[in-house]
């Protein structure tokens, strides 16, 4: 049973006390791991350790060096793809080529921000008077904490480590207490990499050590990747310390079909937007919304693919679907389908006992004729449940599509390219797909609105969240002025 350590000022940690979490791993339900369960004295040394090597190392070293570490970090991702990919499909159920290839993509991201690190400009600005010399400094903002969700935790960790670092700042990492095991490892390959004590430091823990590092008043951001309920405490908490906040929360997606779409790549969409990772993804496409003139043969497509979904070993190269990443969710998603059940939703895929004995596995569900004011359509559920509604034109599909409590993701399936601006145009979302689904770049700009939270990550865009503008302003004129005079 190996016993993991937080990292703090460089060095690996108990917990002040030594308590410890239990790392499940929900296939087979045994423990694999123990981490350390951290109280605020602990959080309070991770600080002050990002304080400290923010001010005495960190914010003198140039961008050049910078880079040259997040690129050597990248490169350990890279050959540790494997270990770490194992370690994560272990930890929270996803299946073993996704949680692989999420580490890979991940170091893609540490590569990107590594290229502006020694790439952060300010601008000189002409100002009316010809005598004043304007310009701007591109600065780091100092320490920022950095407190993630359990479904991906190397991927949504590199859409703020990356940026954070590259940007020149220190980092209090939290992860979930659902998935904590590949975060400790990666701040072991910080240090492995050649970053100094202090820069990345990582806590463990739960709501407790959330709480106490998203309440620090030496903060300069936090980060969230979460649930809303979460996001608004943090918010809550940093409001009383002013310190800004990023919000990546949750969604209600929209993936809309017209008449017009190639039908076999608009179902490998909505299969993909729902059904890839149990259906744990922030962005997951949960209300399919289908143009009348093929409904019906959506819905007996989609249908039909799901329940052909093939669930198990996530570590198996023929497992389509992993079982969901732990008990209370677990419960919440059976709870939520036996409500529509019972509300008289049309279930048309996912008999509750076409499941696997061993492991947390809901199958893949499909509710039909679905109202959209139902909790089926308006409730982040956060598993492998569908619910497909009728539409009658594309005034209607953005209607029914905006009319949510969250603006995260969307999906639009068309041949018709006036189709496809006019509704992206009219989405109220942070990113619009056409054509595709679940695709995602570095160089893309990632967030969301409405109680999807705010700021975004990835793209040049992310950068910003982690820098703040300095104005110098430096008189030429040599001119003694007079103190009570405008000066303009
Ligand atoms: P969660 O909000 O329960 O926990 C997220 C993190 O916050 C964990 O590390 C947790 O320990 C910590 N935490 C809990 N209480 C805290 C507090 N009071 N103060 C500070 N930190 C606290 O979310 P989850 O169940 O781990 O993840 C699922 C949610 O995450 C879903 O709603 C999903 O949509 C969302 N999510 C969003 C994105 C995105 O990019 N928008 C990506 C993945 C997941």
């Amino acid at each position: 049973m190996t016993a993991y350590r937080m990292l703090i000022d460089g060095e690996p940690a108990a917990a002040t006390g030594g308590a410890e979490l239990p790392a499940v791993d929900p296939y087979s339900g045994a423990e694999i791991g123990r981490f350390p369960d951290a109280g605020p004295e602990d959080v309070n040394a991770a600080v002050a350790a990002a304080r400290r090597a923010f001010r005495a190392v960190w914010a003198d070293v140039p961008g050049v060096e910078r880079a040259r570490l997040m690129h050597r970090l990248a490169d350990l991702l890279d050959e540790h793809a494997d270990e770490l990919g194992l370690l994560e499909c272990r930890d929270n159920g996803k299946l073993l080529r996704e949680t692989t290839g999420q580490v890979r993509f991940a170091a893609r991201n540490y590569r990107f921000f590594a290229g502006y690190a020694d790439k952060l400009y300010g601008r000189t600005i002409p100002l009316d008077s010809p005598d004043t010399l304007d310009y701007t400094l591109a600065e780091p903002l100092g320490v920022a904490a950095l407190v993630t969700a359990w479904n991906s935790p190397m991927q949504l960790l590199a859409n703020k480590l990356a940026p954070a670092l590259a940007a020149g700042n220190c980092v209090v990492i939290k992860p979930s207490e659902h998935a904590s095991l590949t975060t400790l490892r990666l701040g072991e390959l910080a240090t492995a990499a050649g970053f100094p004590p202090g820069v990345v430091n990582v806590v463990t823990g739960g709501p407790r050590t959330g709480a106490a590092l998203a309440g620090h008043p030496d903060l300069d951001r936090i980060s969230f990747t979460g649930s809303v309920s979460t996001g608004r405490a943090i918010a809550e908490a940093a409001a009383r310390t002013l310190v800004p906040v990023t919000l990546e929360l949750g969604g209600k997606s929209p993936n809309i079909v017209f008449d017009d779409a190639d039908l076999d790549r608009a179902v490998a969409g909505a299969i993909a937007g729902i059904f890839a990772a149990g259906g744990q993804t922030c962005i997951a496409g949960s209300r399919l919304l289908v143009q009348r003139g093929v409904y019906q043969r959506m819905v007996d497509l989609v249908a039909d693919r799901a329940n052909r979904i093939r669930l198990g070993d996530p570590t198996r190269p023929e497992t389509q679907m992993g079982p969901v990443a732990n008990r209370p969710q677990y419960d919440r998603i059976r709870a939520m389908i036996d409500d529509g059940v019972r509300g008289g939703a049309r279930r048309v895929a996912g008999q509750p006992d076409s499941v696997p004995e061993q492991g947390l596995f809901v199958p893949a569900t499909v509710f039909a004729d679905v109202d959209n004011g139902s909790a089926l359509a308006r409730e982040e559920i956060f598993g492998p449940v569908l619910s497909i509604i009728p539409f009658t034109d594309a005034a209607d599909a953005v209607e029914i599509a905006n009319d949510s409590e969250y603006g995260l993701a969307s999906g639009v399936w068309t041949n018709d390219l006036t189709t496809a601006h006019r509704v992206a145009k009219g989405l109220v979302a942070g990113t619009v797909w056409v054509n595709t689904y679940r695709a995602a770049a570095a160089q893309a700009p990632f967030g969301g609105t409405r109680r999807s939270g705010y700021g975004r990550e990835r793209g040049e865009e992310a950068l910003r969240e982690y820098l703040r503008t300095k104005n110098v302003m430096i008189d030429l004129s040599g001119r003694t002025p007079d103190p009570f005079a405008i000066r303009t």
